[in-house]
């Protein structure tokens, strides 16, 4: 049997980060810039009001006080986008809003709070430094600035920068797209009556969404019946639109295990046993003149889910040259005594908590690969490794953390 980690390698010589693309800004949320970004013009580009107020000169109400304010002509209005061609002429005030420019002249904003709000003339109470209240041109970022470097992961607050210095689109990695089929003749659109020995199609579901958890975008194919011809065609219509492609069943040793039967002959497809439970079969490999990479993952629910994880995952990040590739792993008590086989890498579901500051982590129903009820009521994988066989209660293991963040 292959270790994990040698079958992880393999994978991550093969997937590649992808190209950059010219995108939207909403379309390159949460993918990494490739172009390092300037600005071209100041930020902010224009002197304005910090506050709503009056734009004065800073000596004409050097001797305001509450007790004795300094009363002021108001010669007119700028809002916020005014083009008004006020000037502050010296013993004058503009009444001023903000974000409005500030009118040549004046060198300082007095809050409205400190004066009685008047239109026509206003007293001023306070003698606020000179420049106060005025955001000055360029004092974020000067034009010709680096505000964001190649490499930076697109969250929120950095689409908002990329508006604010006027982009609407910018060269990223894009998110790759990844085609997620389910392949077995027992399988029924979930919602479809079942006869026996059918069941409802759980893995499209579950690995679509997980595919978008991990930053992808995903097309869920849905189900492909236990027919080597239906399922060459079937892949072959996808690789068009595909990054990566993502099968789940068939590929054990069954005598209708059609997945291994087909891409065994196709591409560089290899399958292996890997010392790990549950996942222990698992095909990889590069399909289409493209090759695109490809994953034969085992059909039971658990077994697919955390194949996704410790393989599918981490290529994915790659290819959206985002890191960590991995979810987060720490380390954490666990409440019960767990077993794992001699030389298999277990991954066992749990849920973990903080109890008295320190990461506790319980285990969640049997081993059964099968069990995707425990699976929806974990939060983490307890990850026994390949040398141990029991570990007590009380003691520390390593926990794969699996938020269901979107990015
Ligand atoms: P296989 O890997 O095709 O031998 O399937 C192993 C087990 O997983 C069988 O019990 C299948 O019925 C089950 N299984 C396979 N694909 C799915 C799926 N898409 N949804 C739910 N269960 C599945
Ligand atoms: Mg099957």
């Amino acid at each position: 049997m292959k270790s994990v980690d040698e079958h992880l390698d393999e994978i991550m010589a093969v997937v590649r980060p992808l190209g950059g693309l010219d995108l939207t800004l909403p379309d390159a949320h949460g993918c990494v810039l490739v172009e390092d970004v300037t600005s071209t013009f100041p930020l902010p580009p224009f002197d304005n009001s910090a506050m709503d107020g009056y734009a004065v000169r800073a000596v004409d109400v050097a001797q305001a006080s509450e007790s004795s304010p300094v009363v002021l002509p108001v010669v007119g209005d700028v809002a916020a986008g005014s083009t008004s061609p006020y000037t502050v002429q010296p013993g004058l005030c503009v009444r001023i809003m903000t974000g409005a420019p500030m009118p040549p002249g004046a060198d300082t904003v007095v809050p409205l709070e400190d004066t009685d709000g008047g239109l026509a003339q206003v007293a001023i109470r306070s003698s606020p430094a000179p420049g106060s209240c005025v955001r000055l041109a360029g004092e974020d970022a000067q034009p010709g600035t680096l505000v964001l470097a190649a490499g930076t992961h697109l969250g929120a607050t950095q689409l908002g920068l990329l508006a604010a210095v006027g982009r609407d689109r910018v060269v990223v990695r894009p998110r790759p797209r990844v085609v997620v089929l389910s392949t077995g003749s027992e399988l029924v659109e979930p919602g479809q009556p079942l006869s026996r020995g059918q069941i409802p199609d759980s893995n499209s579901a579950l690995l679509t969404a997980a595919a978008l958890e991990a930053g992808a975008i995903a097309y869920r194919v849905g189900i492909v019946p236990d027919d080597p011809r239906l399922l060459a065609d079937t892949l072959e219509d996808q690789l068009i639109r595909a990054d990566v492609i993502v099968t789940s069943g068939g590929v054990s040793v069954g005598a209708y295990d059609v997945v291994k039967e087909v891409l065994s002959r196709v591409g560089t497809v290899k399958f292996d046993r890997i010392a790990m439970q549950p996942g222990m079969p698992q095909g990889f490999g590069t399909i289409g003149p493209e090759q695109v990479p490809f994953f034969g993952l085992p059909g039971n629910p658990v077994s697919s889910y955390v194949s996704f994880e410790v393989f599918v995952r981490p290529a994915l990040r790659r290819m959206l040259g985002v890191e960590p590739i991995s979810r987060p792993v720490i380390r954490a008590r666990v409440s019960e005594s767990v077993r794992s086989p001699l030389g298999r890498r277990s991954y066992l579901r749990g849920w973990l908590s903080v109890e008295q500051g320190a990461y506790t982590v319980r285990p969640v129903g049997g081993s059964g690969s099968h069990l995707i009820a425990s699976l929806a009521a974990s939060n983490a994988l307890i990850v026994v490794p390949e040398a141990s066989t029991e570990v007590e209660a009380g003691a520390a293991v390593t926990v794969m953390m699996l938020e269901r963040r979107q990015q």
